[in-house]
């Protein structure tokens, strides 16, 4: 057996969605909606599949979603961009696997910002290359020049950029992204930049892509997600954007791991970025007035709940809310005990994680957030007592 795997604990979202399952609790863990994805894009996909677009798709995708993925950045970010410099992914954790072994020896190192979401570290690994986390500090999670620099040695190959960032809710100013430009282009890195959060923007922000920095876009491999995007996190369909030569190494490593994606799903989601631009203000709108609700709620019972500008998470710091209990020992508490399942930060960081944080997803309907802000009341109940 291979004892990267044995030594491996389950996801902590597989972890989480199991016990809230098994209990009947509300799910507030793993990051999906419980609203608000398009009819017309289910229609499209229910239409490709009685339609008869049920074989293998090439392998770098359906040609309408390659044309469809690079009009989308063109018409939101004015990226100059073709077909060839796309390849379609089964998600963006696969475009994430990808990229990384498509760039990463046995060796190599790779930076990685903390708490940084679950598949980063075992990927990398997975491919031979050893981890560097540069750890952001709560609240303000920032990323600093002089902090990358330090994490550069000489077997440096990449650096992997989460913006917005998972679990975080942080939008990474332009400062902070012309500090990992400049780190990147002095010592010849690769950026994979996760971007999957492009577009659930809160507060009114624009978006910066990475490779849109003078000089990225040549060693920049974007991931992106329909799942994301629409709303429909169960369909996995995702993507690498990158130079062709770039595009050209990933996607060898992209035929054999998956080596093509549902078709029928490749077709909705090419009709929904020709069409769906006007779904995207509406969408920021009703997340951002979820997420308003539920904080709301969390501070009427207590609890201080960092900002978040993006994503659908924030996060709780216990510590602040007068709990004593960390985070996993909570997680446990508020799902056996309380009903509702959040996601402790600690598993996003091997050295020195956060102890004091859990995420909680905000993109619910009203009443699956107000049922859970009542859970979390009696969490906290629980815990004041458990820790006293
Ligand atoms: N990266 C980040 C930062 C994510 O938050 C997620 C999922 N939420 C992914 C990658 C994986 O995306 P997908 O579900 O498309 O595989
Ligand atoms: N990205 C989702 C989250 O952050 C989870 C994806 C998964 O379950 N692998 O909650």
């Amino acid at each position: 057996m291979n004892p990267l795997y044995e030594s491996m604990m389950t996801s902590v979202f597989e972890r989480m969605s199991l016990a809230a399952t098994a209990r009947g609790a509300i799910n507030l863990g793993q990051g999906f909606p419980d609203f608000g994805w398009p009819p017309e894009i289910l229609e499209a996909a229910a239409a490709a599949v009685l339609g008869g677009s049920n074989q293998y798709a090439p392998s770098r995708g359906l040609p309408v979603l390659r044309a469809a993925v690079a009009d989308h950045y063109r018409r939101h970010f004015a990226q100059a961009l073709t077909p060839d410099h796309v390849c379609v992914t089964s998600g963006a954790t696969e475009a994430l696997a990808a990229a990384i072994l498509a760039t990463i020896s046995p060796g190599d190192e790779a930076i990685i910002m903390t708490p940084a979401y679950d598949a980063y570290v075992p990927l990398i690994r997975r491919a031979g290359g050893v981890v560097r986390e540069l750890a952001l500090k709560p609240p303000e999670w920032r990323i600093s020049r002089a902090a990358i620099q330090a994490a550069v040695s000489p077997r440096t190959r990449v650096i992997l950029l989460n913006n917005p960032h998972n679990p975080t809710g942080r939008l990474f100013d332009r400062v902070e992204l012309e500090a990992v430009a400049a780190v990147a282009a002095t010592h010849n890195l690769i950026v994979i930049s996760d971007e999957v959060w492009e577009h659930i923007l809160l507060d009114g922000q624009a978006f910066t892509p990475f490779a849109t920095l003078p000089g990225m876009a040549e060693r920049t491999i974007k991931c992106g997600s329909a799942g994301k995007i629409f709303s429909l996190t169960g369909w996995k369909i995702g993507w690498l954007v990158a130079p062709p030569a770039l595009v050209d190494i990933a996607a060898r490593a992209h035929q054999f791991l998956t080596f093509a994606s549902a078709p029928n799903l490749q077709v909705a989601v090419a009709q929904g970025l020709k069409d769906g631009d006007a779904w995207l203000a509406p969408m920021r709108l009703r997340f951002a007035r979820a997420r308003d609700r539920m904080r709301a709620g969390l501070e009427a019972a207590g609890y201080a709940v960092l900002p978040s500008a993006a994503t659908y998470f924030h996060c709780v710091d216990l510590a602040a809310s007068g709990i004593a209990l960390d985070d996993e020992a909570f997680a446990v508490v508020a799902v056996e005990q309380a009903g509702v399942a959040v996601i402790p930060l600690s598993p996003f960081s091997e050295l020195d994680p956060p102890l004091h944080l859990v995420r909680l997803c905000f993109a619910k309907q009203d009443a699956t957030i107000d049922a859970g802000v009542a859970a979390l009341s009696c969490a906290r109940g629980f815990a004041l007592a458990g820790s006293r």
